[in-house]
């Protein structure tokens, strides 16, 4: 366990730390011992509104909104360079609290300060149209932030994830309340602290801890919040969507998927099965690009399984915070629950090749041993359904019309990977595909100017390099005749 652990988080108002109106708390669970290792307040209607009327007021009346984007960025990397000095306690307590592996808790931290880098450069680098219509009109863009942007993060990799919203929102002069998940509310405690040392004033970040059903659907539902970002399941993403009509809010939605990875005949196999594995067993498989489902081409179709399940049944499961460690322990007991059910019915659906349930040596813990189920149908539930766990269906494909269909056959839309050493059957693919990002030949890595979204039920919008200051900032056009 790591040391100076607290036993109680608070939500953070107007630069203070406070208890729920009501003192109400939940229980929050560490995913190895599965027991309470500490109550984090659980915000309701009454904390949102406190908070909101902080973002509200700091943006009215305080200095965020005014500052030069160059003066704000200075402050975002100080954000950046604290966050980066103490990516070991931050890797440290991620691990902890969610159980992800630590190395890659370790990558996450770096990724998060990467974020604020990122959006503190960009902001400083925005440039803004304007047209000219020569002796007769002049037209400009004035780009102006909205105002109290609602964000609201799921529980994997969530200190990472809440830095992708909260760097864009606050470098483009926005104000914040920050609604993290209930499994995993530690390290969402600690950007008060990162906040405050860098000199953010008080008021810009707030963050209420709390149930989605109650912290979370207050702040969509509240009326001074113009802006909803939201990460998570596809299901809260609709009820969301619902539930923020009536306001007519600013929505962005990153969702659920159920990802295809592609794997032709002419592929280069040893990096197509390297890639594949980490591609659903990292992060735990936890991970909303996993390449979840597995389509290979019929030539290679056995080789595949064959050497697939041999590597997975490789893939090191150990306690968090052992380096060595590339599975971790999933999240919660409720999630592991429901990642058993699926494994129990991939038995009925598919071929069982690899794993299958808890691994030798861990009565205890919510651990899963990496799984692999071959020859599965297409109307299986496992090749539907996000399972978000280290369970993986392959299926084999005979044609590219046919790997289309497949890959496409499903209510997701989020990511798709294609490994094939023929360039135009690529591209042609990856055209084709319903993904909102394809990696052709490559590992899942990211560079940050790309949009990043999903079509289908994987989400609404676009975030990622000017998308995202698109997204927190109005643009208001002026037309001046000359
Ligand atoms: P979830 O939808 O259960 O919860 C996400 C957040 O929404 C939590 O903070 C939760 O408290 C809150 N919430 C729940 N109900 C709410 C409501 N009625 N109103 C307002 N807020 C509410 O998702 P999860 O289980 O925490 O996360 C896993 C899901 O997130 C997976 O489906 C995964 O694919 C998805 N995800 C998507 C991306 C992406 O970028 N597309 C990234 C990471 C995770």
């Amino acid at each position: 366990m790591p040391s100076d652990l607290p036993d109680h988080l608070q939500h953070y108002i107007g630069g203070e730390h406070v208890d729920s109106a009501d003192g109400a708390t939940f229980a929050v669970l560490d995913p190895v011992s599965n027991e309470t290792y500490l109550q984090a307040a659980a915000g309701k209607a009454a904390d949102v509104d406190r908070a909101v009327a902080a973002a509200r007021h700091a943006f009215e009346e305080g200095p965020w909104p005014r500052m030069l984007p160059r003066e704000r960025s200075r402050v975002l990397h100080r954000v950046a360079d604290i966050v980066e000095s103490r990516d070991a306690r931050l890797a440290e307590l991620e691990s902890f609290d969610s159980g992800l592996p630590i190395t890659q808790a370790l990558g996450q931290a770096r990724r998060a300060a990467e974020n604020f880098r990122f959006f503190a450069d960009l902001v400083v680098a925005q440039t803004d149209d304007a047209f000219k219509v020569p002796g007769r009109q002049l037209n400009y863009v004035n780009r102006k932030p909205i105002g109290v942007a609602g964000l609201i993060t799921p529980w994997n990799t969530p200190f990472m994830l809440e830095s992708w919203k909260l760097g864009p929102a606050l470098a483009t002069g926005n104000t914040v309340v920050l609604k993290p998940a209930e499994f995993t509310p530690l390290s969402a405690s600690l950007w008060a602290g990162i906040f405050e040392e860098a000199g953010v004033p008080a008021g810009v970040f707030n963050l209420v801890h709390g149930l989605g059903e109650e912290a979370g659907d207050a702040l969509v539902k509240h009326p001074d919040v113009p802006l909803i970002s939201f990460t998570g399941e596809s299901r809260t993403g609709q009820l969301i969507f619902a539930n923020a009509a009536p306001h007519l809010k600013g929505l962005s939605m990153e969702l659920g998927g159920k990802s295809p990875a592609v794997v032709f005949a002419d592929a280069d196999l040893d990096a197509a099965i390297d890639a594949t594995i980490f591609g659903v067993f990292s992060l735990n498989g936890e991970r909303c690009t996993a390449g979840s489902r597995i389509l290979v081409q019929r030539e290679i179709y056995d080789e595949f399984v064959e050497r697939y399940a041999a590597q997975a049944t490789r893939v090191v499961v150990g306690p968090p915070h052992e380096a060595t460690t590339e599975v971790g322990a999933l999240v919660h007991p409720e999630h592991y629950d429901k990642v058993m059910r699926y494994i129990e019915l991939g038995k009925t659906e598919g071929r069982l090749v690899a794993g299958g349930g808890r691994p030798d040596g861990f009565p205890t813990g919510n651990y899963v041993a990496p799984t692999v189920f071959a020859d599965v149908p297409p109307d299986a539930r496992i090749f539907q359904e996000e399972i978000f766990g280290p369970v993986v269906a392959i299926t084999p494909f005979d044609t590219d019309e046919e790997a289309l269909a497949l890959a496409n056959g499903v209510q997701y839309g989020l990511a798709a990977y294609v490994w094939t050493n023929d360039l135009r059957r690529a591209h042609t693919f990856a055209q084709a595909v319903d993904a909102g990002m394809v990696w052709l030949n490559s590992n899942n890595v990211r560079d940050l100017r790309t949009p990043f979204g999903g079509v289908k039920a994987s989400g609404l919008g676009h975030e990622g390099g000017y998308r995202s200051i698109d997204f927190y900032t109005h643009q208001q056009a002026v037309h001046v005749t000359l």
